[in-house]
This record gives structure tokens, sequence and C-alpha cells, in this order.
């Protein structure tokens, strides 16, 4: 199996003796393997908002130093409005960071370093902010034992994206949409994770929180998809069923063949 290790990715000790076994195997056994993507937010993690407090900071910093006061209110406001359209693939980060800072402070005290430092900011609190969710820990412990590969496919942007996975104790390789290009539900993006982990399509299951992203994206691409429920939230009718639907992320290891 080739590995491109063209993101941050430090391979743990089970990747690298899978993937000493996967160069060994021959396209047949390659193909009967099983391989899991993640999504990242409400999946493995929650980030408990960095973004939303990492922009009040910088924006109260920058009003500082021009002798401007935020008004916190309007700034969470703006921001989760912006990083919402960023979410949804409607404007790039640095679009919806500008437009956030010219919603909080006047014109005169925005900088150029404005979106860089919000992203410094973000990145820094992130220990602080994200938490792993129950049993994610043992389940990377399991999937390590058992050889099976995986990976995160999340939209967002780096280095956010590997750092919270990183706090969560994640050591497959994380795929961040800003970096690929393409984003989830494209068919783009899943391409790519099939790529990284080595195994055919159909031999890799998808497990994620959102109904259209995850399992609706995950399917179209021919993948299996495992929709994590734990929200109680409702399966939107209008889309295709998931391969399987669970309530505890541990409940991977009752679904997937490994
Ligand atoms: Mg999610």
């Amino acid at each position: 199996m080739v590995l491109r290790f063209t993101l941050a990715y430090i391979p743990s000790e089970a990747w690298l003796r899978h993937s000493a076994q996967s160069d060994a195997c021959s396209a047949s056994e390659r193909a009967a393997m099983t391989a899991i993507g993640f999504d990242f937010d409400h999946t493995l993690g929650t980030d408990n908002q960095v973004e939303r407090f990492a922009f009040v900071k910088a924006a109260s910093d920058l009003g500082a130093a021009h002798g401007v006061a935020v008004n916190g209110l309007a700034a969470f406001e703006a921001i989760d409005r912006e990083i919402r359209s960023f979410r949804a693939g409607q404007c790039s980060l640095e679009v919806a960071l500008r437009r956030a800072f010219a919603a909080t402070l006047p014109e005169a005290a925005i900088d150029h370093r404005a979106a860089e430092r919000f992203r410094e900011l973000a990145v820094q609190m992130v220990p602080s902010y994200v938490r792993a969710l129950p049993g994610v820990d043992a389940l990377l412990h399991a999937l390590d034992d058992a050889l099976v590969p995986y990976a995160i496919l999340t939209n967002g942007w780096n280095p956010l994206q590997q750092r919270k996975a990183d706090a969560v104790g994640f050591r497959g390789p994380v795929l961040v949409s800003e970096d690929l290009g393409v984003r989830k539900p494209g068919a783009g993006a899943f391409a790519k994770l099939g790529e990284v982990l080595g195994v055919d399509s159909t031999d890799v299951w998808y497990v994620g929180d959102d109904p259209h992203a995850d399992v609706g994206g995950a399917l179209s691409a021919g993948m299996r998809a495992i929709w994590f429920d734990w929200e109680g939230r409702p399966y939107p009718a209008e889309l295709a069923a998931p391969t399987a639907t669970i309530h505890r992320i541990a409940d991977v290891l009752s679904v997937v063949p490994v």
C-alpha cells in the first residue's frame, strides 16, 4: 500500500505494521480489508465552539489596541453566522473572517493580521476546549490492536482540525477540506479518503453524525455509512438510509467486521 504523507501526519506503530502487511498482500487480499473513516466534529470530539471564543479574543485585542470596546454578543453573532457559511461551503474562511471582523470593529481597528491572529488563537485554545466523546480512546486502541486502518475526513481548516484530532489522541491521517480543495459530501473528498486508507471504497465504513455530509456523501462514494446518532436528532426521511445506526461510538466495533 502506498501512503501519501502530504499532510502533517505521524503514523502510529499499528499503522506502520498494517502498512507493512498491506504491502505484502495480493490485490485480492487488499480488497478484502476493512478500513474506517471518521468525521471529527460531534463524532470523535467536540470543540465547544473554540472558534467563537478565539474570534472574540482576537477582536477584543484589536479593539483594545485602538480604544474600541467590542460588543461581545454582537461579536458572537457575527462569527457564528460567518463560520456557519464557511462550514456550509458558501465562502472561504478568509471571506468569513473578513465579514465577521467588519461586523464587529470599525475599519480603522482591523489590521492585515486579524485573520492570522484568529487562526493562531483558535489553535492555541484547542487543549482547553476540545474534548473526546466518551469511548473514543478505547475504540481507537481496539482498532490499533486489530490493525484496522483508519483516518479522519473533516470539513474545516488546518492546523485547527489536525490539533483537534491530536487533542483526542487520534493517531491516523487527518484529511481536511481546506487542504484537499474538496469538501464533504462531495465524492472527491471521499475519494481522497479511500486513497489514503488504501482499500476499495466498498470496504470503507465511514462514521459520522451528519446525515447529509457524512452518510449521504459516503454512500454516494460507494462506501458504507454508519450514522452516529448520539444527540437524538431525527434522520431526514428524504435521504438514503445509513448502512447502520449507532448510539455509542464503541458500537462501531459491533457493526464493522474487524
Ligand atoms: Mg460532525
